[in-house]
């Protein structure tokens, strides 16, 4: 077999052997020592390696090398729904840096979605004294917190493209950069930003039924009553929005929050066969919580309706079952897909988030309710920072773990 490492990673060296981000599918693996050290020997021109090392078709498969067997064929990179932690792991490894922040580049959002967690860095106040310096000092916290992906988010980033622009060119180099967007705005628009440097874009479907998705993902027509026209809905845009990314050749991913309103099984099929009919081969699904606005309009409704039994938008408690059984399916029927799954209610102070002025949020859990707790960050409090919050938590949520029961890592032949 030939081997030959790929351009396209990025990495870091861990305590335990080393991160590595695929931009194509959005996916962080994490390697033991012993995978990384291999991962190392691998360098950008085509080599020989033993074809009894059974874990190189794995590493190729994930994409985290490229390979060609002794007959000539190519290991194509496929679909992966399974845990991210490759090699040896006796328990979650701990990182000392983040893997993943969260950065906003606007407070401004087209949509008004019924369960959404920023509503509270969105206000009106913070909104309307948005200027153009905040920028700086949203790229500078993010840049201190020296991260290995970097998430462009709001608000909706499309909102505000310049200062999306400029957040994008201020994020190193050699880290990785995804676009967090409705999908809600202009082409153009995307395109230019996608344009900027290699960025893998994710857009936000709930139901391939425009009237679901817009249930749960309506336009704000008061504050971008041009969006409405013709009667568009935000399924609408999403639509054009995929098409342009997968175009552009951007890696494309689509993020699903699952309600009451779609977590039968049957729905989750039908809505991954829609995806794939657009080419869609990446899908991350976050199960509801019971926080920000899906936390105001379900205690709203149970004040109105006396009891709470039909007061909220959450998903059946079998709905990590559910998850499961979809990527079963998924994988029994050798469908080309990656499905990442997160469910944050058991991974509190798991999620950093930079606000559009630059201040720096994790996002913490109470009974009921979720709270953004502020944080005094200097760049010398790094760690002790770091140790203060949930890390196991964090890795868990981005790594796929979150929902898996059984084997918590993924064990390579390499001999
Ligand atoms: S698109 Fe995101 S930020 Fe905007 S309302 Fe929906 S969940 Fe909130």
């Amino acid at each position: 077999m030939r081997v030959r490492s790929k351009s396209n990673l990025v990495f870091r060296r861990e305590r335990f052997g080393m991160s590595v981000y695929v931009p194509e599918r959005d996916d962080i693996f994490l390697l033991d020592e012993q995978v990384s050290n291999l991962l190392d020997s691998i360098g950008p021109d085509w080599t020989n390696f033993s074809s009894k090392k059974s874990g190189l078709d794995v590493l190729a498969s994930l994409g985290i090398i490229e390979a060609v067997r002794s007959s000539g064929t190519p290991i194509t990179q496929r679909g992966y729904s399974g845990i991210h932690l490759i090699g040896k792991f006796l328990s979650t490894p701990i990182v000392e840096r983040p893997l993943l922040v969260n950065c906003f580049a606007t407070s401004w959002c087209p949509l008004k979605c019924v369960y959404c967690h920023a509503d509270d860095l969105m206000d009106p106040k913070t909104r309307e004294n948005e200027h153009p310096d905040q920028i700086n000092d949203v790229a500078e916290v993010a840049k201190n917190l020296d991260a290995l992906v970097y998430v462009v988010t709001g608000g909706d980033p499309l909102t505000r493209p310049e200062r999306t622009l400029a957040l994008i060119n201020m994020i190193p180099f050699d880290a990785a950069v995804v676009l967090d967007t409705s999908g809600v705005g202009q082409v153009d628009d995307m395109v230019r930003i996608l344009e900027a440097r290699s960025i893998h874009v994710r857009v936000s479907v709930d139901s391939m039924n425009p009237r679901i998705n817009q249930k749960l993902r309506p336009l704000n027509k008061k504050i971008f009553p041009e969006l409405a026209i013709d009667g568009r809905t935000s399924l609408d845009y999403v639509e054009k929005m995929l098409v342009a990314g997968l175009e552009l050749g951007a890696g494309v991913s689509v993020q699903t929050v699952v309600t009451k309103h779609n977590d039968s099984l049957r729905h989750m099929l039908d809505l991954r066969d829609w995806l794939l009919s657009r080419g869609v081969r990446n899908w991350v699904l976050h199960i509801a919580t019971n926080a920000g606005m899906a936390n105001k309009a379900f205690v709203a409704k149970k004040k109105k309706l006396g009891n709470e039994t039909n007061a909220g938008i959450f998903p059946s408690p079998n709905t990590s079952r559910i998850l499961r059984k979809l990527v079963d399916l998924t994988m029994d029927e050798g469908i080309d897909m990656d499905i990442r799954t997160t469910n944050a209610s058991p991974t509190p102070n798991s999620v950093f988030l930079v606000g559009s002025v630059g201040s720096l949020f994790v996002q913490g859990f109470g009974p009921g309710r979720v709270d953004k707790k502020r944080l005094s960050f200097h760049q010398s409090d790094i760690s002790g920072m770091w140790g203060t919050f949930s890390d196991a938590g964090h890795v868990s949520r981005y790594t796929n773990l979150d929902i898996f029961e059984g084997p918590q890592s993924m064990q390579l032949d390499l001999e």
